[in-house]
């Protein structure tokens, strides 16, 4: 049983099941999606600030589908249980009941979930990721006029794609001083010809996967968003030079995407050409100097290609130099399958006090709008954000930010930001 909350949001209340209106979205064979009029989107609220930037976000989502397309469409939304809400509500964290319905919906959207320490609970960020094995992070840096550390922000437009499942999050570690890791310093000395002097024998060892497969799809999505986009240069990083057997290999994997016939004639990899119309440059980046050139010189980058780890540090530098995570919408993106985030946590210190900052999940609301291809609907969210910075107007963190810089600003709550945005639209 559910209650209608507004006209299209359906709250959770006892369990969930499809609402009397709306209509799944299609899954077709070669995984693209099929999108209904009023598709059944469902969001998690999330933990800490999530009750109250979620219902932020979805007033402006729903504000922008209304002005865009009137009532020809609509999203219906529906509330699934995850975290701390749903361990009150059912005495689980991830319900199979979210599990199911999100299969069945397809594209989804939430707000930070908080992985309790010390209790042996696995991260439910990391469960929803193998459970539909979103194999690209998705994060788009651009600056919309918020207060910045840089003076030159506008020259920031880069979208970062991290590989979301290999790398060493997928690895094994051996702590130094068990016998793990010294049966594995054995093997490694004795089988594989690893030099002593580099296996001491108190050493921790991380295993680093990659592979061929995972890089590769995470690579093709990456050129056919930048191609999709007119996105022209993209970079692939990694430290080939140190890592041959992983990181090395994930640039020489990329390469090889290039030449494959889908891409024939659209990806140009010799160092020397400049990209022509319909095409874009395939180069490879060592990782330091990407950070470097970041600060530098960032407008030289519209997509960059990262592995997991690399890809967590480039997407926060990245982040920082338009003014932080708060500001960055992400997507977790698979086969069709997408879960759209806010990038930053759940804000403890500051939840039920009205005053977070509800613009990463709306940009991510944006960035799904764009997904289902709702472009008209996702552009009014952002020159309406644009507008509210013009304004000078925000939550008190954006408020804060401009002071800083010496320039007046008004702060207002969460759910009053929301409508000032809906009311630049
Ligand atoms: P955090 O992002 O929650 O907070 C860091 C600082 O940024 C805090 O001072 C907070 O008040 C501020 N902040 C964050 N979001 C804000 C917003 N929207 N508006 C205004 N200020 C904001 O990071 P943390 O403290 O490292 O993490 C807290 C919890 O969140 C942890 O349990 C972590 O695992 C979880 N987390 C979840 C996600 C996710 O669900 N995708 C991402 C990151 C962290």
């Amino acid at each position: 049983m559910q209650v209608l909350k507004e006209d299209n949001v359906y709250l959770w209340d006892k369990g969930v099941q499809k609402p009397p209106e709306g209509e799944f979205i299609k899954l077709n064979p070669d995984k693209s999606i099929s999108v209904p009029d009023k598709p059944i989107i469902p969001f998690i609220e999330g933990d800490g600030i999530g009750p109250e930037i979620t219902p932020a976000m979805i007033r402006v989502v729903n504000a922008a589908v209304d002005k865009a397309y009137g009532t020809s469409k609509k999203i219906v939304w529906v509330e699934l249980l995850a975290g701390d809400k749903a361990e009150e509500k059912t005495g689980e964290r991830l319900p199979q009941e979210t599990l199911d319905f999100l299969k069945e919906a397809i594209v989804s959207i939430k707000g930070p979930l908080g992985t309790p320490v010390g209790k042996g609970v696995r991260s439910i960020n990391s469960a929803l990721r193998r459970a539909f094995d979103f194999y690209s992070a998705v994060r788009p840096v651009y600056w919309m006029g918020q207060p910045t550390p840089i003076p030159d922000p506008h020259r920031v437009d880069v979208v970062v794609f991290r590989e979301n499942t290999d790398d060493v999050y997928a690895g094994v570690e051996f702590f130094s001083g068990t016998d793990e890791a010294k049966k594995v310093r054995d093997f490694l000395i004795k089988e594989m010809g690893a030099k002593e002097s580099g296996f001491p024998e108190d050493v921790g060892i991380t295993v680093k996967p990659m592979s061929e497969f995972k890089t590769k799809r995470h690579v093709r999505k990456a050129l056919r968003y930048a191609l999709e986009t007119g996105r022209k240069n993209v970079a692939v990083i990694g430290k080939g030079n140190i890592m041959k057997a992983t990181e090395g290999a994930f640039i020489n994997w990329a390469f090889e995407v290039a030449q494959e016939p889908e891409f024939a004639g659209k990806v140009v990899t010799d160092p020397e050409a400049e990209p022509g119309e319909g095409q874009v440059k395939l180069s490879k980046v060592i990782t330091d100097q990407m950070l470097m050139q970041l600060v530098l010189r960032p407008e030289a980058w519209d997509v960059i290609i990262a592995q997991n780890l690399n890809g967590d540090y480039v997407s926060d530098l990245a982040a920082a130099l338009i003014g932080g995570p708060g500001f960055v919408p992400s997507g977790n993106i698979g086969d069709g399958y997408a879960l759209f985030e806010s990038t930053h946590g759940t804000a403890w210190d500051i939840a039920g006090k009205g005053i977070a900052n509800p613009l990463s999940i709306t940009l991510s609301g944006a960035m799904m709008l764009e997904y289902l291809g709702w472009k008209e609907a996702a552009e009014r969210i952002y020159s309406a954000v644009k507008k509210t910075f013009e304004d000078r107007v925000g939550t008190p963190d954006v408020a804060a930010g401009f002071q800083r810089i010496g320039v007046d600003a008004k702060a207002v709550s969460t759910l009053e930001y929301a409508q000032e945005i809906v009311d630049r639209m």
